[in-house]
């Protein structure tokens, strides 16, 4: 995602560099660009003019500062726009004050909303919630299983309608469904509706009706990034037939420009409030224009990082390996290094990891090549080590390389390459650790 988008920014800022102050031209120049690469991401052309009309204006109005050098400034700028556009304020669910809080999506079809209702689902059971799907998708064939087995998959209750009844009245079963919610303590209430193909009257009117019926505490149109413009001129059909509190935006994993996330907001005025990102039923979380507009400008996501890391990361093991790396408690072995690999694992794909860090953008497409198996080749060589060798990899001699290459079934190269890294690792570390930064990376800007 925002590929081309944070390849263009960056090349702006780039011709910026070393400027003593910005001129008239300087700043046209770059307004320039500015546009082309958002007008590149397909970002709709009202949002872009008011985007480049701000950024011109304050470039121009800066105060020339001690801290900033302009392109840094010009970087604080775009990035303090970005996140105004995307929404500013990460807008969370506003729960019912009598349970249950009814949660209806409406969107169309494909966009994702079955795995989106259960994704939802699952999320809201990590916030201490107990919620209900309910399947008042009676018109495509298969909705109702879906969400049932996605349901089963994220282990909530789905409210459904006896099979074989599929014409049934989605308007009776998600108002049955209420009230079974009620009776059984459900605090939430997910509706999934039917969507259609393309925008269409009657599917509007079913979901207006469904609306009407169980009185939602929030509407979420859920839209495929992937459409860029089209999400748009959707959301605004959506908005005038069936009215919306949120958007969610699915396959932000996709190679989607960006088009939909920066536009939907300032066309519609309703904020994104979720965003989708894979297959998997954990690939979602709230939307964090800040950090969105980071990733954009390649400042790297660390919030998202250190998040997600906190969920799965032992935290005494991280401290005690962090610990070590910065000459503390002991010395890092490749024991430690193995068991922060294994940790790092449990986080999810590592590409994915990799891309929120800063300065990946310059290694996409190293990442995007990159082969997940590499660690396991990666495990089986240090596994085939002795305890002593994991230890004090210093000690790992031709011959070692020799048999420690057979016992894992890899080349010697690989061995070499992967002492050679951990050594290499370790220096970074030490470095980073003694507050060198990261070397060969450029500070952040701002
Ligand atoms: P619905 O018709 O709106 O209910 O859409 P579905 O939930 O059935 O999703 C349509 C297709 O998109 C399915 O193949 C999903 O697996 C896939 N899908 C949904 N969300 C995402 C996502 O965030 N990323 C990716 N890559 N695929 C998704």
């Amino acid at each position: 995602m925002f590929a081309t988008l944070s390849d263009r920014l960056a090349d702006t800022f780039k011709q910026l560099r070393g400027k003593g102050r910005l001129s008239e031209a300087d700043i046209d120049a770059t307004a320039r660009e500015i546009r082309i690469a958002l007008l590149e991401a397909d970002v709709a052309l009202p949002v872009v003019k008011e985007f480049v009309a701000a950024v011109k204006e304050r470039a121009r109005g800066a105060e020339v500062t001690g801290a900033l050098n302009p392109a840094q400034q010009v970087v604080k700028i775009v990035n303090e726009e970005l996140v105004t556009i995307l929404g500013g304020e990460t807008r969370r669910i506003r729960f019912a004050k009598n349970p249950p809080t009814v949660i209806m999506l409406a969107g169309l079809q494909g966009a994702g909303k079955t795995t989106l209702a259960a994704k939802l689902a699952l999320w809201l059971k990590g916030q201490g919630k107990s919620p209900m799907l309910v399947a008042a998708d009676l018109q495509r064939p298969n909705a109702v299983k879906q969400l049932q087995v996605n349901g089963e998959r994220a282990g909530v209750t789905v409210f459904a309608p006896e099979p074989g009844n599929g014409v049934g009245d989605p308007v009776a079963v998600a108002r049955t469904a209420i009230d079974e919610a009620r009776r059984t303590l459900h605090d939430v209430v997910i509706v999934d509706t039917a969507g259609r193909l393309g925008v269409d009257a009657e599917m509007m009117q079913q979901a207006a009706d469904i609306r009407d019926a169980v009185q939602p505490d929030e509407v979420l149109f859920v839209v495929d990034a992937m459409i860029g413009q089209d999400a748009v001129s959707t959301a605004q059909a959506f908005l005038d037939g069936v009215g919306f509190d949120g958007v969610v935006l699915t396959k932000l994993d996709g190679d989607a420009r960006g088009g939909a996330a920066l536009s939907i907001r300032s066309v519609t005025g309703r904020p994104v409030m979720f965003a989708s990102s894979g297959e998997k039923l954990t690939d979602f979380d709230l939307f964090h224009p800040d950090r969105m507009a980071s990733r954009i400008l390649d400042m790297g996501d660390m919030l998202s990082l250190i998040e997600q890391a906190e969920k799965s990361f032992d935290v005494a093991q991280a401290e005690k390996a962090a610990a070590k790396l910065t000459g503390q408690g002991g010395d890092f072995t490749l024991e430690d290094f193995l068991e922060q690999m294994q940790a790092v694992r449990k986080m999810g794909s590592l590409s994915k990891i990799l891309g929120m860090l800063p300065g990946a953008g310059q290694m996409r497409e190293q990442l995007e090549n990159f082969d997940e198996r590499e660690i396991d080749r990666i495990q089986a060589i240090i596994l085939s080590m002795t305890p002593a060798e994991r230890a004090n990899p210093k000690m790992i001699d031709g011959s070692r390389r020799a048999r420690i290459s057979r016992g894992s079934g890899t080349k010697v190269s690989d061995v070499n390459t992967l002492v050679d890294r951990f050594f290499e690792a370790k220096k970074m570390m030490q470095t980073m650790a003694r507050g060198g930064g990261i070397p060969g990376m450029p500070g952040m800007p701002g």
